[in-house]
């Protein structure tokens, strides 16, 4: 069957006055019906800009996809009039955020914010609008939810504004949710409890799911696929599985090495990887992670590496890979 989602060559660059920065430079990315993948790297490496450019909603004008296709259900986003955006925002593509609060809004009932929704999308009464929100915040396990229809963003914690949020972004049932860093604002436990959430209506529900997150720790056990971003650019895509036990790129092995593990939480500090990522106004030649890699060869500086596919489903963009690079010297 034909993908949900198909990103093909992805460009999106922004115009500062400093100059042009390439954020995303040719990302590809498929996602099945219902299928849940993660999108994974450090602040600034372009999953976001990825993400608003899905649902067309980059800063203007500053941000411009410069190149590439967005195929969703058979047509190209890219191509999409702000009109025909909107019909499909909230209605056919859902999307939360990390801090709920700034995009609830604190003066409307969390009841009519739903309604809001609904209207914007649909033909129904006032009536069927408050029973479908009623049954939105049930099922985004929200207790007494008639009582708390009725009630403003503020009365709420934090994990229950990230709940209404993911009641709001499902409400026109969208065959697509894009969740960035869902649960970055939250203490651990009530991540959990949020991820766990956005399991089970995706189960329920049969909505695709891209997860962005910086934090691997928060992947496993949710998405099938990770994809690992770096400086614009995928460089590492498998299962999670394989990805977790046999990581290809250096650059994802210093990201699982910065993963805490769950019983060590308090006392094993992390190991962030050292340097920072590249500045994408005048990207580098070559691999955009050597200035950064313990393992760079003399040609991840001159030349880009391409993906090349390991494993069954499983592939990176790094020399390690290539059988070229076997008479490796080391840089520096
Ligand atoms: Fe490191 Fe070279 Fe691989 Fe880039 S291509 S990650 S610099 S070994
Ligand atoms: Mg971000």
């Amino acid at each position: 069957m034909e993908n949900l989602l198909e990103i093909r060559d992805l460009h999106v660059h922004f115009t500062t006055y400093a100059g042009v920065v390439q954020a995303v430079r040719g990302v590809n990315l498929s996602l099945a019906r219902g299928e849940a993948v993660a999108l994974v790297g450090e602040s600034g490496c372009g999953k976001s800009i990825t993400a608003q450019s899905i649902m067309r909603l980059l800063p203007s004008p500053q941000g411009k996809i410069v190149k590439g296709t967005i195929n969703f259900a058979g047509q190209n986003l890219v191509k999409k009039s702000e009109r025909e955006m909107e019909k499909i925002r909230g209605n056919e593509i859902g999307m939360i955020f990390q801090d709920p609060m700034t995009s609830l809004n604190p003066t409307m009932t969390t009841g009519n914010q739903i309604m809001e929704v609904l209207r914007r999308h649909s033909r129904m009464t006032r009536q069927e609008m408050t029973a479908r929100a009623v049954e939105m915040l049930r099922l985004a396990g929200i207790h007494q939810p008639e009582r708390r229809l009725r009630q403003y963003p503020y009365e709420f914690s934090g994990g229950m504004r990230q709940r209404v949020m993911i009641a709001m972004a499902l409400a026109c049932g969208p065959r697509l949710l894009i969740a960035d860093e869902p649960t970055t604002a939250l203490d651990v436990t009530i991540q959990a409890q949020i991820m766990e959430l956005m399991q089970d209506l995706r189960q329920k529900l049969g909505t695709a799911v891209i997860l962005i997150t910086h934090d691997l720790a928060v992947v496993a056990g949710f998405a099938r696929r990770v994809m690992v971003m770096y400086a614009g650019k995928i460089v590492e895509s498998g299962t999670a599985r394989e990805l977790f036990r046999s990581p290809l790129h250096p650059y994802t092995r210093g990201l699982l090495g910065s993963v805490p593990r769950i019983n060590d939480r308090a006392r094993q500090p992390l190991t962030p990887i050292a340097g920072r990522p590249p500045d994408l106004l005048n990207p580098p030649p070559g691999c955009a992670f050597w200035p950064r890699c313990s393992e760079a060869m003399q040609v991840c500086a001159r030349q880009e590496p391409a993906m090349v596919e390991a494993a069954s489903g499983h592939s990176a963009a790094c020399w390690l890979l290539h059988p070229q690079a076997q008479n490796r010297r080391r840089v520096g």
